[in-house]
């Protein structure tokens, strides 16, 4: 008898405890098949606050940095104006960067001795300079000023206020000076063969969207300042 009660004392718990162990089976069941669940709504929860943080205003930037590339107006690029101790005489009314002096006049010594008469007609030109004719020949002319930035470059984005550009005619065709018929001269032809030998190149090509073509107007691209100053043009848009 006290066995048997001893028992029912013993039968009672142990009822119960597996009352309690089928409740936390049934609970560890849920939770093996919610946690997977969880685990995914905890995991993408978690990567959009790091998008958020991280990924969204650096692809904002990145946005900003495309749209706006190289920071161009019009077509035409940013340019530094030359620091006045760079630059040098090499004609009453030309100056140039001193480091394509060499080099041009070289150039220009090599033509004549094929014949070919190269003159320089405009070197260095001032962010001033460039304001003046810039705006005075928009109103002049009653141009906007996008049809204006497509045949003169707007003050601060002149390649002429570098020191490392030069327009060139021919001494024996002043009448195509500054005109595409210069593209018909001995001179531009003796330069589209041997400028390159001399570090020029030709800035405005027949293929540039916004500026229109300019056969006379040259840049130089044969020292490591100059080279940098035109990397950005150089990159395709
Ligand atoms: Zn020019």
């Amino acid at each position: 008898m006290e066995q048997n009660k001893d028992l029912n004392q013993f039968d009672i718990p142990l009822a119960k405890r597996t009352y309690t162990n089928n409740r936390n089976s049934i609970l560890l069941k849920k939770l093996l098949i919610t946690a997977p669940f969880l685990l995914i709504i905890f995991s993408m929860t978690a990567l959009r606050l790091i998008r958020n943080i991280e990924v969204g205003p650096l692809s904002n930037l990145k946005f900003q940095v495309e749209k706006n590339q190289d920071n161009r107006i019009l077509g035409h690029l940013p340019y530094n104006e030359i620091p006045q101790e760079k630059l040098v005489l090499i004609e009453p009314n030309v100056e140039v960067h001193i480091d394509m002096r060499d080099s041009l006049l070289n150039m220009r010594e090599e033509a004549k001795r094929d014949g070919v008469y190269l003159v320089f007609l405009s070197g260095y030109r001032s962010i001033n300079l460039q304001n003046d004719i810039f705006y005075s020949l928009k109103s002049i002319r009653n141009q906007e000023a996008s049809e204006r930035a497509r045949v003169s470059a707007p003050p601060g984005y002149s390649e002429h206020s570098t020191g490392f550009a030069i327009d060139i005619g021919d001494a024996t065709k002043r009448e195509t000076d500054f005109e595409t018929e210069f593209e018909n001269t001995d001179a531009f032809r003796w330069l589209i063969k041997n400028a390159a030998k001399f570090h020029f190149k030709l800035s405005f090509a027949r293929d540039n969207k916004y500026i229109d073509y300019e056969p006379w107007h040259w840049r130089y691209e044969g020292s490591i300042e100059a080279l940098k100053v035109f990397e950005s043009s150089n990159r395709k848009l």
